[in-house]
C-alpha cells in the first residue's frame, strides 16, 4: 500500500505516522523547509494541543460541524493524544480551562515529537514540494502532481489546512485539489478572528488586557451570545480569547449585514446595587479629590480616562459634586460599555477557517472521500472549526489519525 500525505502539519504528520505503523510505506509532502510551522506558533508557541474536557462536551466546542467529530474524537480521544505525546517523551500539564500544553510549554517540542515519530516509522518525508493537483482516473485518485513531477500511489491524504495565517503554507491548496475531485467547498470564512470597532477610542488603549469581564454579543440589538474570561484592545478594535470565541457568529451577522455590537461589563462579579455601593464608598475615601484622581481601586490606570470621556463627566469635578445622574451614567459606561463592529479582520489574521471541504461528503468513520476512491482529508480543510482552548488541534490530530489508518487498512 503507498500512501501520499499532502502537508505537513499536525493532521498530515499525524496520518503520515499511522499510516506507515500501519504497514503502509508513506511519502508526505511539504511546500515548507520545515514541517509544522503552524503547530510551532499555536498557543503563543506553547501549544495547546488539546482539552482535558469529556468528549460530549468537546463536541460542542465546534459551532463549524462538531457532530462530524463524534468518529475520529471517539477513535482518538484527548487521552490517547496526551498519552502518545507521553510515549514521544514530551508530557503534558492541564491549565485553567482544561487547556492541555506540553509540560516544556514548547509547541516546539510536540513538532520535533511527531518528527522523531514520523522517522521511527520510516516515513518519507519530501520537503518544498507542493503539491498542484491530483491525479484521478476512473472515480479514484493515483497519486498527484508535485514540483511538475508525477508521483503515484494507491491513496492520497489531503491535510493541506485552511487558508488563515497562509504565510505558515496553509493558502488554500487543499480547496482547489478538493474542487478537482468535485468535491463541494463551503464558502471559506474566518472564524476566530478580532473585531474591529467604529469607536476610535481603542486607539488610545492599544495592548490592555482586561481579564474577568463579560462580552455579549448583539445582532440586530439581540443577544446571541455571552463569553466570560480574557480580552484586549488593539488599534483597530478588539481581539482576546473571550472576542476570537464570539467572532464567529459576528462574521455571520456581519456578512448579512446586519447590526452588530459588543457589551462589555468590566465587573460582571458584581450586581449594579453592589457596584453602585462600590463606587459610593470610593468616592467617600476620595472625597477631597478630583474625579479622575478617585477610580484608581476600581480601574486599570490606562483605562480611567478613556472611562471617564465615555462617561462624559468632568474629569476635573471634585468627587462631592458629582451627582447621582452622572454617577450613574459612570455605572452604565462600565457595565454596558458599547462597542459597534463595523467588520472583521481579514481570513489571512484569522486564527482558523471555518468552511472548506462539505463535511457531508466525507466519511465521518474513514475521513474517506464518497466522491472518489482512495481519497481522505484530515484537518483544517474539512468544514470543522473549534473555540479556543485547543479544539481545532485536536479536532486536526483526531482526524489525521483516522485517516492515516483507515487509508493504510483500505477503509
Ligand atoms: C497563531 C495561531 C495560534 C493557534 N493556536 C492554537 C492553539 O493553541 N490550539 C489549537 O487547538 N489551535 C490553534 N490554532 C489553530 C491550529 O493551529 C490549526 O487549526 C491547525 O494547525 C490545523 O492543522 P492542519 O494540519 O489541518 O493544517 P496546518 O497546520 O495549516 O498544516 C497544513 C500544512 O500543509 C502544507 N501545505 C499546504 N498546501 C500544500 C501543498 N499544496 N503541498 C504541500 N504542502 C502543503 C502547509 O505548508 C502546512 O505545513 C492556532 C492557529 C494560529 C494561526
Amino acid at each position: 500500500m503507498r500512501i501520499i500525505v499532502v502537508g505537513g502539519g499536525p493532521a498530515g504528520m499525524m496520518a503520515a505516522g499511522h499510516a506507515a505503523q500501519a504497514g503502509a510505506k508513506v511519502i508526505l509532502l511539504e511546500r515548507n523547509r520545515r514541517l509544522g510551522r503552524k503547530l510551532a506558533i499555536t498557543g503563543k508557541g506553547r501549544g495547546n494541543i488539546t482539552n482535558a474536557a469529556d468528549i460530549e462536551s468537546m463536541i460542542r466546542q465546534y459551532p463549524g460541524n462538531g457532530p462530524f467529530l463524534y468518529g475520529p474524537l471517539y477513535r482518538f480521544s484527548n487521552e490517547d493524544l496526551r498519552n502518545f505525546f507521553q510515549t514521544l517523551g514530551v508530557p503534558t500539564v492541564v491549565e485553567r480551562g482544561g487547556r492541555v500544553f506540553p509540560e516544556s510549554q514548547r509547541a516546539q517540542d510536540i513538532v520535533s515529537a511527531l518528527e522523531k515519530f514520523l522517522a521511527s516509522n520510516n516515513v518519507e518525508i519530501r520537503r518544498e514540494s507542493r503539491v498542484t493537483s491530483l491525479l484521478l482516473s476512473n472515480g479514484r485518485v493515483e497519486g498527484v502532481k508535485c514540483n511538475d513531477e508525477v508521483i503515484s500511489a494507491d491513496a492520497v491524504i489531503v491535510a493541506t489546512g485552511g487558508v488563515s495565517y497562509p504565510a505558515t503554507g496553509s493558502s488554500g491548496d487543499g480547496y482547489i485539489l478538493a474542487k478537482q475531485a468535485g468535491h463541494t467547498i463551503i464558502e471559506p470564512l474566518p472564524a476566530l478572528v478580532p473585531l474591529e470597532t467604529k469607536e476610535k477610542w481603542v486607539k488610545d488603549i492599544t495592548g490592555l488586557a482586561l481579564k474577568n469581564v463579560t462580552a455579549k454579543l448583539y445582532v440586530n440589538e439581540q443577544l446571541i451570545a455571552e463569553e466570560f474570561g480574557e480580552m484586549l484592545f488593539t488599534h483597530y478594535g478588539i481581539s482576546g480569547p473571550i472576542i476570537l470565541t464570539i467572532s464567529r457568529q459576528a462574521v455571520m451577522a456581519l456578512a448579512q449585514k446586519k447590526q452588530v455590537q459588543i457589551k462589555l461589563n468590566l465587573k460582571p462579579a458584581l450586581t449594579v446595587e453592589q457596584l453602585d455601593a462600590r463606587i459610593l464608598r470610593d468616592f467617600k475615601k476620595n472625597i477631597r479629590k478630583q474625579f479622575k484622581n478617585s477610580l484608581n481601586d476600581l480601574l486599570p490606570r490606562r483605562l480611567i480616562d478613556t472611562i471617564i470621556q465615555i462617561a462624559q463627566i468632568p474629569p476635573e469635578m471634585p468627587v462631592n459634586q458629582i451627582s447621582k445622574k452622572q454617577r450613574q451614567a459612570l455605572l452604565r459606561t462600565l457595565t454596558e460599555l458599547t462597542l459597534h463592529i463595523k467588520s472583521v479582520r481579514p481570513l489571512s489574521e484569522a486564527i482558523v477557517t471555518a468552511g472548506g471541504v462539505a463535511v457531508s461528503e466525507i466519511q465521518p468513520t474513514t475521513m474517506a472521500s464518497n466522491l472518489v476512491e482512495g481519497l481522505y482529508f484530515a484537518g483544517e480543510v474539512i468544514d470543522v472549526d473549534g473555540n479556543t482552548g485547543g479544539y481545532n488541534l485536536q479536532a486536526a490530530f483526531s482526524t489525521g489519525y483516522v485517516a492515516g489508518v483507515s487509508a493504510a487498512k483500505k477503509e
